[in-house]
């Protein structure tokens, strides 16, 4: 998804703060819906394969330089592999914030206090929609490098990213989810969060 923001209220919790980012990712070519990619479920990665370590880096550094960007799947870049970057810092809405991180094989283990909000992607630049998401989750996934399976709890903002991304991984965009006709709008500022 997209964010912009002023105010950076870092929080970092473990254990997702274990990870962080090389600074040598190359920035991506944005894919846009009805591109075959994004409807398409993404494989498992590895994530301790060097190429996975390395999509990490292009997933984070492409979501830096896309104004309003709080987070990116590799499906967005063309690669279907179930692996996304979220940072959602300095956005409003967000409560808690874990950062910069990236998520390989993430699952939702609980979703509760399901609402209604607006949300755009970097995959639908011209559409913004209504979308029922959790805002308390639970989620599970791995960190880049790492062999070990985390599990960690969000909220808020931060919660609706990560439901987004990872449904990016499921080959699902927001459009797939709005809650019904009059829920889809044209956006009409650019810099609204997008994912
Ligand atoms: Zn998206």
């Amino acid at each position: 998804m997209t964010g912009a923001g002023s105010t950076p209220q870092v929080e970092l919790l473990d254990p997702v703060a274990r990870w962080n980012p090389r600074g040598d990712g190359r920035v991506r070519p944005v894919v846009r819906a009805p591109a075959l990619v994004l409807a398409r479920p993404g494989d498992p990665v590895d994530p301790c394969a060097e190429e996975t370590v390395r999509l990490a880096e292009d997933l984070v550094a492409t979501m830096r330089v896309s104004p309003g960007c709080v987070g990116l799947a590799a499906s967005q870049i063309g690669i279907g592999a179930r692996i996304f970057a979220v940072d959602v810092t300095g956005h409003p809405k967000a409560r808690t914030n874990h950062g910069v991180f990236v998520l390989c094989n993430a699952r939702i283990v609980s979703a509760t206090q399901w609402q209604k909000g607006r949300e755009g992607c970097m995959s639908v630049p011209d559409l913004t929609g209504d979308v029922k998401r959790a805002r308390k989750l639970v989620v599970a996934g791995l960190l880049p490098g790492s062999d070990e399976e985390i599990e960690f709890e969000t909220d808020a903002f931060e919660a609706r990213a990560l439901q987004h991304e990872i449904d990016h991984c499921d080959g699902l965009i927001f459009l797939d989810r709005v809650t019904g006709a009059g829920a889809v709008h044209t956006r009409k500022v650019y810099q609204e969060p997008r994912g």
